[in-house]
């Protein structure tokens, strides 16, 4: 048997129906006034990361002496935009086969010994952090992200480096819009004046002579003088130096005739 409820059907129809808002849109940012280009960012052409001779051995020697991921710090020395890497410090961490934790302890202890040891310009250097990555590839993990960001104070230079001398480097700056340069060029250090060049030198000497355009005498047809500074030139024909005209496997005739008929291709 139905029975109809009077009370519970008045109030049905007395309710407000609920209104089901799916989604609001975004509220428009602004009305555009300048064009549609993407924004340009420009960077010194010249930057550069290099590592000296002893940051170099450090860095790798300590990454390939451990499956574990290693991590340690580094001391800048700025020429331009040439950042040098001069040496690498080994900090008290654990490290893991998939994540290295600099210890903060040991971050604190090992700027005070500096200080204590009178290098507190050594201290104001330290603005390279450098890890490595054993049997992966060279890429930035949301933990070397916020490694990043924890330890910018100015600018701080990243070093992330994996099996077979694989590297990648990128530059952080702590500014009220942060910015990250990635894949920022790394050189490793050639000492200039080790150079043995003296010695190659005699020895090139000895080897090359230049090959250049000579001057001939060259018989003027017409006059039947000789024409003391006639220039000689590499001829495509024949292989040879000759001056211009006195190729024996082409008359000027020819060589305008072959040119006539290239026109069409150009
Ligand atoms: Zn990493
Ligand atoms: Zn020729």
């Amino acid at each position: 048997m139905k029975i109809s409820n009077k009370e519970k059907t008045k109030e049905k129809i007395q309710a407000t129906p609920e209104v089901t808002i799916d989604k609001v849109p975004e509220w428009p940012l602004g009305l555009s006034l300048s064009g549609s280009e993407p924004i340009r960012v420009s960077i010194a052409e010249d930057l550069a990361v290099i590592l000296t001779k002893d940051a170099f051995e450090q860095l790798f020697c300590w990454a390939y002496a451990t499956p574990l991921e290693i991590s340690c710090l580094g001391s800048v020395h700025r020429q331009g935009n040439r950042f040098f890497i001069e040496k690498f410090y080994l900090l008290k961490q654990s490290g893991s086969f998939a994540g290295t934790e600099l210890d903060e302890d040991a971050i604190a202890e090992f700027m005070e010994q500096l200080m204590t040891e009178g290098k507190g310009d050594e201290v104001q250097r330290i603005k390279c952090w450098g890890h490595s990555h054993p049997d992966m590839d060279v890429f930035w993990s949301t933990t070397d992200d916020d490694t990043c960001r924890l330890l910018v104070n100015d600018y701080l230079i990243s070093i992330c480096v994996s099996n077979n001398f694989a590297i990648r480097c990128r530059i952080d700056i702590a500014s009220t819009l942060p910015i990250t340069f990635d894949h920022v060029p790394v050189l490793c250090q050639i000492p200039e004046d080790k150079l043995p060049m003296k010695k190659y030198a005699e020895e090139v000497k000895n080897a090359v002579s230049e090959r250049v355009f000579s001057f001939v005498k060259r018989l003027d047809v017409q006059s039947q003088k000789q024409d003391e500074n006639t220039l000689e030139f590499y001829c495509e024909y024949c292989g040879n130096f000759h001056a211009e005209g006195d190729c024996p496997f082409m008359d000027t005739g020819q060589c305008i005739d072959m040119f006539d008929n290239n026109d069409g291709m150009f």
